[in-house]
């Protein structure tokens, strides 16, 4: 154990509070940071769905109702007094998380889905992926002009994604308060991409 992970273990004393690792001179990083104890709840499979791809995912968290509860209520400890008055969740696991959280906020969610999957009046916004364009659509009319909006998503990666959201957010005229997602990677360049405000509960460096 490091000389800071034993400091900061002794610092928390009887709470039993571990503090995030630091990025160190080496590292320009930290491993990871946040909500810790999530770390437990999250797999990481090596290159899928392609070579060089860490896929995170959080089965496990999904399937303990007091982890996700506990994970639901750190979100809603954020945003309780915040002035929210709508969720903008992203297609697909963007859902699960969204959902969640707007039910314990007793506030609107709103989905913003791929393409194709709106009926009616929908607006659009096309960004890059790694190889190839992706669409993201939101119905017209779902947001009032100077709703206070939160994007919210499962993960964090390059931030096209939530990039894209943000602006079909603002293109109905709503205000995007934050993007907020369960695990942001780094360095990938996600939270200077989307060029809004970020929040993640927890943040994993990967090498990709
Ligand atoms: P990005 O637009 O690069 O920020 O990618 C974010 C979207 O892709 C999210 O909807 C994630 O669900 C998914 N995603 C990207 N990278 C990963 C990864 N390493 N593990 C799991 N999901 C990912």
């Amino acid at each position: 154990m490091s000389l800071l992970s034993k400091l900061s273990i002794a610092i928390a004393g009887s709470s039993l509070l571990i503090q995030p690792l630091a990025a160190s001179a080496s590292r320009p990083y930290p491993v990871q940071e946040g909500s810790l104890w999530l770390l437990d709840y999250i797999l990481t499979t090596p290159d899928f769905p392609k070579a060089g791809i860490q896929f995170k995912s959080y089965g496990p968290l999904l399937k303990d109702p007091a982890a996700f509860k506990r994970m639901i209520q750190e979100f809603a400890d954020r945003y309780r007094s915040a002035g929210i008055e709508a969720i903008a969740g992203l297609d697909a696991r963007g859902f699960i998380f969204g959902t969640a959280l707007a039910y314990e906020l007793d506030i609107p969610f709103v989905m913003v889905r791929k393409a194709g999957k709106l009926p009616g009046d929908v607006e659009q916004v096309s960004y890059e992926l790694e190889y190839g364009k992706s669409t993201l659509e939101i119905d017209k009319s779902i947001l009032s002009p100077g709703q206070r909006v939160l994007v919210m998503d499962d993960l964090m990666a390059t931030g096209g994604t939530a990039k894209a959201a943000c602006e079909l957010v603002e293109k109905l005229g709503a205000e995007v308060v934050e993007v907020a997602c369960l695990i942001e990677l780094t360095p990938l360049g996600g939270r200077e991409k989307v060029g809004r405000p970020v929040y993640s509960l927890i943040t994993i460096h990967v090498d990709e």
